[in-house]
């Protein structure tokens, strides 16, 4: 909800509406109608609209024009690993990432390189077309210069604000259900730690 908030603000006085039909169909023409990621035909799949770096507080990304794409949903779905690891290994970002697992970094259990392997099963075709795409994502994002001149700031700041956020935002939770549960009445059909901890009668 915050880093929605957030991006509306941001993207206020932008050219370019993320949500306008304009926008989606820039993306899917500049991807000739095709998942940025494992370039299947987005025709024959079912699509998804994609935050390139995710809306997560590890990644910490905007639902704004150059990071939000139209994608598979199953590449949707596998990014989310690299998405979900608050240090990654592979590369800066979490989209960069997981066009970086082209077979050769990981372990050999490693669900995403299995996964890229299942579109590409040759290795050198592979290597080849997740290198491709990171380039024409690449390529993408460069042409969105308000979106550029954010980004170095919003990966300074975000991270931090948005850890201090949600450290803020379970504290108040924690407080708030505490208060809850000592107001209900004794009668109250619930058993909790406070009960379990009492001697036996
Ligand atoms: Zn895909
Ligand atoms: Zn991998």
């Amino acid at each position: 909800m915050f880093l929605h908030e957030l991006s509306r603000r941001i993207s206020q006085g932008w050219p370019i509406k993320v949500d306008d039909v304009e926008y989606e169909s820039l993306v899917r023409e500049r991807f000739g109608n095709t998942c940025p990621y494992c370039s299947c035909d987005l025709m024959m799949a079912v699509c998804v609209i994609e935050h390139l770096d995710g809306m997560n507080r590890y990644r910490t990304g905007l639902h704004v024009a150059g990071n939000v794409l139209v994608a598979c949903k199953r590449c949707n779905g596998e990014k989310r690993r690299d998405d979900s690891l608050r240090i990654l290994s592979l590369a800066p970002s979490g989209w960069e990432s997981f066009l970086f697992h082209n077979g050769t970094q990981c372990p050999a259990a490693c669900l995403t390189c299995h996964y890229w392997q299942s579109v590409w099963d040759n290795e050198i075709e592979r290597k080849q077309r997740l290198t491709d795409n990171l380039e024409k994502i690449r390529s993408f994002r460069s042409t969105f210069p308000e979106f550029q001149r954010a980004l170095p700031v919003l990966n300074r700041t975000l991270p931090e604000l948005l850890t201090k956020l949600y450290c803020d935002c379970q504290g108040f939770a924690e407080s708030e259900i505490k208060f809850l549960l000592e107001s209900l009445p004794p009668s109250f059909p619930f058993h909790d730690d406070r009960e379990a901890q009492q001697p036996p009668l």
